[in-house]
């Protein structure tokens, strides 16, 4: 318990709510610090003040430690001078571990560019095969503070967490029996002050593991490779290239099309079928996920029948429905050109692409070139129309439909037998919608109100 303690928390989102909850569960005092928060405080405790605006000076003094939000770079003016002045500063998910109840399981944890969402559901449909009790959650879902609602819970036996870059900067003893590192694009380029700074932080993830822990890479991803240097501990590694033998590493998963294999211990076989998983990103999802569930007990059988009856997560290539022979498909998270490459790549052919919205200034190009005999039409919606209908001018045909209701009627007027229609707009939504959830939301509802 944290009775007659103080902890300061920086931030008054999702996470900084979930850390303010959390301590006054344990029966601490909590100072809440928001430099742009509406004056009405979200927790009504005798225990808990929020104060808005500025943060006050010397705001750490006598306090326990510092919470800090993931939306708060630790590099900010005023925590450099509570560090500095021997303040303890760290972030949530280092809460979520030092609070964790007595007889707690241990901590899965997955970071990356892209595909953390994904892999992190996968985990947790692979361990609940074997580990029934185990909660998923983190940056996905619901937040590691919320893991427990009251202190005297029965402990889960597994704790499975997505973790983001701003998150690990937080981290300092919290320990992952097994980490991964998906992937590491360039990305937060206005958060960090380097590709090289960016990649540190996700190998913050290694800094508290110990004899007995692991860690999973891939070992397609030159920037990960050098960052897994930096683990202590066995290094497991999943690849696409059967020809990869590396002696750094205790043990691989080689993966090519629907299949993969365990190379180390019991040599193992696996099958990735389900349509849930299709595309070479997913395969390699897959094999971290595989990887990270047989590093932690899970039987090989039960990683099988996890991969089978994986659902898949909403807005991420999710079948909305077949009709007439034509497959619609929802992949609204595509909010960037890369993402809806992965898209075009995981799919055969015969595709109808609704692609537009508030573009990101990256070029299309690299889209329509996988695009080529692939796509039998582009249907345009949102701000970012002219300048795809522009990328994909003498390749295909163009439809100028403005918005998405237009584009499914179109779409189910001209697509035949055979095709597929994706929904993967390589722009955000914000020109037309809330977010990209809405956006899918709004597709899928179309789509299935089709006669
Ligand atoms: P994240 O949580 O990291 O954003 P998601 O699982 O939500 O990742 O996937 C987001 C998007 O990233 C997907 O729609 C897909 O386009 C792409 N993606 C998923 N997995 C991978 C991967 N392993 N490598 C590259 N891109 C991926």
């Amino acid at each position: 318990m944290l009775s007659g303690q103080t902890f300061v928390v920086i931030g008054l989102g999702k996470s900084g709510i979930g850390a303010a909850k959390l301590l006054l569960r344990r029966g601490a005092r909590v100072i809440a610090l928001d430099e742009n928060v509406d004056a009405s405080p979200p927790i009504v405790d005798p225990r808990f003040e929020l104060k808005a605006g500025p943060f006050p000076a010397e705001f750490w003094k006598g306090a326990t430690a510092v919470v800090v939000s993931p939306g708060v770079p630790l590099s900010k003016p005023e925590l450099v001078a509570a560090k500095a002045a021997g303040a303890q500063v760290y972030g949530e998910i280092e809460l979520a571990y030092r609070t964790l109840p007595a007889g707690a399981g241990p901590i899965l944890g997955i970071t990356g560019t892209n595909g953390k969402s994904t892999t992190t559901a996968l985990l947790g449909e692979l361990v609940k095969q074997h580990v029934p009790r185990t909660f998923v959650g983190g940056n996905l879902g619901t937040a590691f503070t919320l893991a427990y609602e009251s202190p005297d819970e029965k402990p889960y036996d597994l704790h499975v967490i997505e973790l983001s870059s701003f998150q690990l900067e937080g981290v300092q003893d919290a320990r992952f029996k097994v980490s991964a590192i998906l992937n590491l694009t360039a990305d937060h380029i206005d958060r960090y002050p380097s590709h090289e700074a960016y990649g540190l932080a996700k190998a913050r993830i290694f800094d508290g593991q110990q004899s007995g822990d692991f860690a999973v890479v891939n070992a397609d991803d030159p920037d990960v490779l050098r960052l897994s240097r930096r683990a202590k501990v066995p290094v497991y590694a999943f690849t696409l290239d059967g020809q990869k033998t590396n002696p750094g590493f205790s043990g691989l998963a080689v993966g090519s099309g629907e299949k993969f294999a365990f190379t180390f211990g019991v040599p193992a076989a696996f099958t990735v079928t389900n349509r849930a998983l299709r595309g070479a990103h997913n395969l390699q999802n897959a094999m971290a996920a595989a990887l990270m569930a047989r590093l932690a007990g899970i039987p090989d059988a039960a990683i099988q029948r996890g991969l089978d009856s994986f659902p898949g997560l909403p807005h991420r290539l999710e079948l909305v429905r077949e009709r007439g022979g034509v497959e619609w498909i929802n992949d609204s998270k595509a909010t960037n050109v890369d993402s809806s490459l992965v898209a075009m790549k995981a799919l055969e052919g015969d595709v109808w692409l609704i692609a537009g919205g508030k573009g990101k200034g990256a070029p299309y190009t690299p889209l329509v070139e996988s695009a080529r005999g692939k796509v039998k039409g582009v249907l345009t919606i949102g701000k970012d129309a002219p300048a795809i209908a522009a990328a994909f001018a003498g390749v295909c045909p163009i439809h100028d439909c403005g918005t998405i209701e237009k584009a499914v009627a179109q779409a189910a007027e001209i697509s035949t037998r055979g095709d597929t229609v994706l929904l993967s707009p390589a722009c955000a939504s914000y020109d037309q919608f809330n977010h990209f959830e809405h956006r899918g939301d709004v597709f899928k509802a179309l789509v299935r109100g089709l006669s």
